[in-house]
């Protein structure tokens, strides 16, 4: 018998890292601070997911049933961690609700905080309600609303999705590429376009990056098959006519101010650190990165350490990163809290 791994987060990285440790027989305990499990995928209602097409709550959905029908997964739901004490192999975590874990081992799996856009408050949300988010987009597809402008419900005949909101942004402290918002843009182009066959759609853009084998499946397709618009531009602001939304800024291709009227604007919006990282650095004693995301030790010959010996780390906790590989980070993690919790002599009361 080992002590458990505890684990926190249940999004794709922690419900895969409980799942694989499931799979050779390891049990953990995952600790999540909302009453239900998915992250952000499920919390935050994605529609279908890249590159796969499918529906996050199938997909995410699957993997939330799994762990649920699993009897090694205790869930602690509704919960925080607010002490973590010893040392590898015998550490003590502190539960909010005052209960108390035994566990060899730890996995932070506790993903990121989406950007609030009033945090770019020129680019016009928060001001004109048409201006909207990705995951709002997501939401009215998942939802089965469909595409539909929330100041009064009528459908768009023009939308502008705007990248790089909250990343790849100095003025506001986020230099980092979020990574994934293009190749989600240029999914949810090809999602409004085919709801709405009448309806323009044009992506303002910095650069594109829709990495890897993405580039054929969504920058080129979006452009060939589904006739996205895209506009090379730096944006200055969004106002509103009164009757419609107004995107100003200059086409940096070639060089002149462009001024384009629209139903409603989306922003493409980033990947911040998680708003708890602070806290989670103290309690566990890991060091986080310049940018506020939860550092790594060396990425080569470790798999998925921090800073703290037997505390492991996994997926977008450390950065912007897919569900992909989020998922393969957190079976890398659970491989080798599983190879602590093995080495490790069960402590007296536990045996
Ligand atoms: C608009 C948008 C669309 C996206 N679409 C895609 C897509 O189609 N395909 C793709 O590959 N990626 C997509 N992504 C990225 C995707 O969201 C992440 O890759 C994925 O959610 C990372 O999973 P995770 O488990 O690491 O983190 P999360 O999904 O953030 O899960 C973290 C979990 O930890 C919990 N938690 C947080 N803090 C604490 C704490 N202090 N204590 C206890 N629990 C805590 C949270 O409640 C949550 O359940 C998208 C991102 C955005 C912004
Ligand atoms: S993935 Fe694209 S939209 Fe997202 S930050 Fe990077 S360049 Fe900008």
């Amino acid at each position: 018998m080992t002590q458990p791994v505890l684990i926190v987060g249940g999004g794709p990285a922690g419900l895969a890292a409980a799942a694989a440790l499931a799979s050779v027989g390891q049990e953990s305990v995952l600790v999540d601070k909302e009453t239900r499990l998915g992250g952000a995928p499920i919390l935050s209602g994605y529609a279908k997911l890249v590159p796969s097409g499918e529906w996050a709550k199938d997909a995410i959905g699957a993997m939330v049933s799994g762990v649920e029908r699993e009897p090694k997964i205790q869930r602690r739901l509704g919960c925080t961690v607010t002490r973590f004490d010893g040392e590898p192999g015998a550490f003590r975590a502190t539960l909010s609700d005052g209960s108390l874990v035994d566990a060899s081992a730890a996995i932070l799996c506790t993903g990121f905080t989406h950007f609030d856009s009033i945090n770019k408050p020129e680019w016009g949300f928060g001001a004109f309600p048409d201006v909207v988010t990705t995951t709002q987009v997501e939401q009215m597809i998942s939802s089965g609303r469909g595409i539909a402008c929330p100041s009064d419900g009528r459908k768009p005949e023009r939308v502008a999705i705007l990248l790089c909101v909250g990343s790849r942004d100095r003025q506001i402290g986020r230099e980092w590429c979020s990574k994934i918002c293009c190749t989600v843009s240029c999914n949810i182009a090809m999602e409004i376009r085919e709801a709405l066959p009448d309806c323009h759609v044009y992506i303002y853009y910095m650069d594109i990056r829709t990495f890897g084998l993405y580039e054929t499946n969504y920058y080129w397709k979006s452009q060939e098959e589904f006739k996205v618009k895209y506009i090379k531009a730096r944006i200055a602001e969004v106002t509103s006519d009164g009757h419609r939304l107004i995107v100003k800024g200059e086409d940096t291709l070639v060089k002149r101010p462009i001024t384009i009227p629209f139903d409603m604007v989306v922003h493409a919006i980033g990947m911040d650190p998680n708003v708890d990282n602070g806290k989670l650095s103290s309690v566990f004693g890991i060091a986080l990165q310049p940018q506020g995301f939860v550092g790594r030790a060396n990425a080569y010959t470790t798999l998925g350490e921090t800073s703290r010996a037997g505390v492991f780390v996994a997926g977008a906790a450390t950065g912007p990163e897919t569900i992909d590989d989020s998922i393969a980070q957190a079976r890398a993690a659970a491989f080798a809290a599983y190879a602590l919790a093995r080495r490790a002599p069960v402590p007296a009361h536990a045996a």
